[in-house]
């Protein structure tokens, strides 16, 4: 168990405005208590109030900054220990010597995911609700915020709990005629525990189906804009972040530590794949060829070809629509302002059943449509429960996986008269990795992976 107190920056580093630093632990009230000065001491005041004053330099009561103090004891906190947030006026400087000064009263600085970490030690949260913290933190839109969020209140604990209590009752029933084969019911056991594992089955199912549209909201749909040299593809680039507010975002922690561009279309997350390379060479087919729009094409979820409609169609563009041809993909004609010049029947009968959208992006035409039809690639089909609960989180689906795999196994064991002691431990199997993605049974050191992944200060 730890006991220590930690502390950490809370808020974003650099940003403007208000900076929050987070102390968690059982000496969190008297160690800030030592380097504030106010009307009243720290360890005075009832729990869950707030506290005008200064933070000083204990040796010579210099004052570092000027701060609100909320001082939360425990249990109804979110680590479930004594918490004490310093607001501090932000800037670098007043809060690195705020943090500076906590540490050197007693505190230690905490790891990234440590005071999540410790919630979920103290069980406030469960394992797939700390998970969920990492994807808000992460989260690129409103809607990506909002299945994280369901996440959170616990929403796909709640259903693997369901199915977990199903495979037990289960185990049940199987136990009595495991252990009193004297009941001989075997065959009416084996068609009971097939429906019921039909049923579990298919609700883990469902889970997973969520779990394609989990993964486009929290990462975004990889996407490239190809097209030959000066048929738009800057100019669709500005206009889509113009009209959906860009955002770059740095995803601290990550190894690559980069800065993606996202834009928003209607609540659907684009990151824009080498996006440097279309701004800095403007012309990426022109200047690293086919082959290199290749190679970022494999890694695109959606391709935004352009074409260009003031000139004919060129021996490069049928190159690039069949390159296309394999992906999910767009095709925009462009400059249509200008005097046609290019077949569109041609163009249709080579594209299949790709949506073909024309576009003015000099007069702002075709805007509109261009973000229905990518809005629709993927939300066509869509399998958005009731609930709105989505696996997101490649360790989920790896379970669920598993789980679903095993039972199969059992349908298949019973199906094949297999004994039914065997059946059984596929079904427990079944139990244990539901189990792990909340948490129940899961090894210490996967619990330190997944803690390590958050920002410091959460
Ligand atoms: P890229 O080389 O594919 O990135 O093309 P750009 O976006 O740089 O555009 C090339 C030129 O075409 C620029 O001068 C743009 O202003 C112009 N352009 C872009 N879209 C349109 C359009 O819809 N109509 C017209 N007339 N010009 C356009
Ligand atoms: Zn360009």
């Amino acid at each position: 168990m730890e006991t220590d107190t930690i502390a950490a920056i809370a808020t974003a580093m650099g940003e403007a405005g208000i900076s929050v630093i987070r102390v968690s632990g059982p000496e969190a009230v008297p160690i800030v208590n030592r380097i504030y000065k106010g009307k009243k001491s720290l360890t005075e005041v009832p729990t869950h109030t707030i506290h005008y004053g200064y933070i000083v330099n204990p040796q010579t009561e210099e004052r570092i900054d000027e701060v609100l103090v909320t001082v939360m004891r425990a249990p109804r906190t979110f680590t479930r220990e004594d918490v004490v947030e310093i607001n501090c006026h932000g800037g670098m400087v007043p809060v690195q010597s705020t943090l500076e000064a906590v540490l050197s009263a007693g505190a230690r600085l905490a790891e990234p995911g440590e005071f999540t970490k410790r919630a979920f030690l103290n069980g406030r949260i469960d394992l797939s609700q700390a998970e969920a913290v990492i994807d808000l933190i992460r989260a690129k839109t409103d809607r990506a915020a909002k299945v994280a969020m369901n996440q959170h209140q616990g929403r796909l604990s709640r259903l693997i709990r369901q199915l977990r209590n199903e495979i037990v009752e289960t185990l049940a029933h199987l136990a009595v005629n495991v252990d009193y084969p004297e009941y001989d019911a075997e065959e009416l056991t084996g068609r009971f525990l097939r429906e019921r594992c039909e049923g579990i089955e298919k609700e883990i199912n469902r889970l997973l189906q969520t779990a394609r549209q989990g993964k486009i909201y929290r990462e975004g749909i990889a996407t490239a804009i190809i097209g030959r040299p000066n048929v738009g593809k800057s100019s669709l680039m500005n206009t889509l972040s113009q009209e959906n507010k860009a955002i770059v975002t740095e995803i601290p922690g990550t190894t690559r530590d980069v800065i993606e561009e996202y834009v928003n279309v209607r609540g659907i997350p684009l990151r824009l794949l080498d996006t440097a390379g279309i701004r800095e060479t403007e012309d990426i087919v022109e200047r690293i060829g086919v082959e290199r729009s290749r190679r970022a094409l494999e890694e695109a979820d959606l391709v935004l070809l352009v074409l260009n409609y003031a000139e004919p169609l060129s021996e490069e563009d049928r190159r690039l629509i069949s390159l296309a041809e394999c992906h999910t993909a767009v095709i925009i004609v462009n400059k249509v302002d200008l005097p046609g010049q290019l077949d569109l029947e041609e163009v249709r009968s080579l594209i299949g059943d790709k949506p073909l959208i024309t576009t003015s992006l000099k007069e702002e035409r075709g805007i509109e449509q261009l973000e229905e039809a990518i809005a629709n690639l993927f939300l066509l089909g869509k399998v958005e429960t009731a609930e709105g609960t989505y696996v997101s989180n490649a360790r989920h689906i790896d379970l669920l996986s598993k789980a679903k795999n095993s039972i199969r196994e059992v349908i298949q064991g019973i199906d094949t008269g297999m004994p039914l002691d065997m059946v059984e431990i596929d079904l427990k199997n079944a139990w244990q990795f539901l189990g792990e993605v909340i948490g129940e049974a899961v090894a210490e050191d996967l619990i330190d992976q997944i803690f390590s992944q958050f920002c410091l200060g959460k």
